[in-house]
């Protein structure tokens, strides 16, 4: 029995990431995001050992163009269900997704026997980004089951979503910019607006904040590292909690190239929850706009 994620290529060039869940009798495939084309997923598909292996289904956080790949609506085999939250069913449909096997979700949904995901949505833009919480349910109903969070193109962090990802196994979630490099950045103002207000990403401090409230056992993976306003190592520092004794581990997703498989499995000595937070400022970006003077 195993239950996995590897990041296949992250950034605003494109987001996919596969996650499979094998019960002993089938080895299932799913993609969270589709946002790099069908042949260029196929591909690094293979580079992780998933040559051929059909996808079940693909979990959308949500439609922008670097998260569904318009060249999946003729690619997508008809056996595979597309997941896409019912706060962005207009836009699916004039995306002509819904002429695809779908799947509007609100609620829980089962994706493979055992297999949960617990979707809550997040303000991102106007139709917001849905995070998950996939849980495999052990066969013992007694034990604690494995979970994943993922959280993406988060806007600004709610109490809701800390609670909701709270003590996850492994969490894969954004770290998106630095703020310095995003203000120096030769960006337009409405574009560092966007990003920075509020509805669009996550700052790299911001994440760091969100890893430490939502105290994951196991894992971290950062994705949507801005190629133009942050790098690797910059993001690495801002993540303070690296440094603690009993931290968990940290993979930085790739924007060319897929991150080596991470287990998502139960851990022996899990960390205790902690009280969840009041939400944080809402970004830099508010905080800066609200000194006097600024
Ligand atoms: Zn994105």
């Amino acid at each position: 029995m195993s239950f996995q994620l590897s990041n296949l290529s992250s950034s605003s060039r494109g987001n996919a990431s596969a996650l499979v869940v094998d019960d002993g009798d089938a080895r299932r495939l799913f993609l969270i995001d589709a946002g790099l084309s069908p042949r260029k997923t196929h591909a690094l598909l293979a580079e992780v050992g998933l040559a051929r292996v059909p996808i079940e289904g693909v979990l959308l956080t949500h439609l922008d163009h670097d998260h569904w790949h318009s060249g999946w609506l003729a690619a997508m085999p008809e056996a595979t269900t597309v997941h896409v939250h019912r706060s962005h069913r207009g836009r699916a449909d004039r995306a002509g997704l819904t002429y695809l096997r779908t799947n509007l979700f609100n609620d829980d949904f089962e994706i493979a026997p055992g297999v949960v995901v617990r979707p809550v949505l997040n303000a991102h833009d106007d139709l917001g980004t849905a995070a998950f919480r996939i849980e495999q349910r052990p066969a013992d109903a007694a034990a604690r089951p494995t979970s994943l969070g993922f959280a993406t193109d988060i806007g600004s962090p709610t109490r809701d979503l800390i609670q909701h990802l709270q003590g996850v196994d492994v969490l894969a979630v954004e770290s998106n910019y630095c703020p310095r490099m995003q203000l120096a950045s030769n960006r337009p103002q409405f574009l560092k607006d966007r990003i920075m207000g509020g509805a669009g990403h996550l700052s790299n401090q911001q994440s760091a904040k969100l890893v430490r409230d939502i105290a994951p056992q196991s894992h971290v993976l950062l994705l949507h590292l801005s190629l133009e306003c942050n790098t690797p190592d910059i993001a690495l520092r801002a993540h303070d909690w690296t440094k603690d004794a009993d931290a968990p581990a940290c993979t930085i997703a790739n924007w060319d190239g897929p991150t080596p498989w991470i287990d998502i499995k139960p851990t022996s000595n899990p960390r205790p929850a902690r009280q969840a937070p009041l939400p944080m400022p809402r970004s830099l970006w508010d905080l800066t706009n609200s000194l006097p003077n600024a």
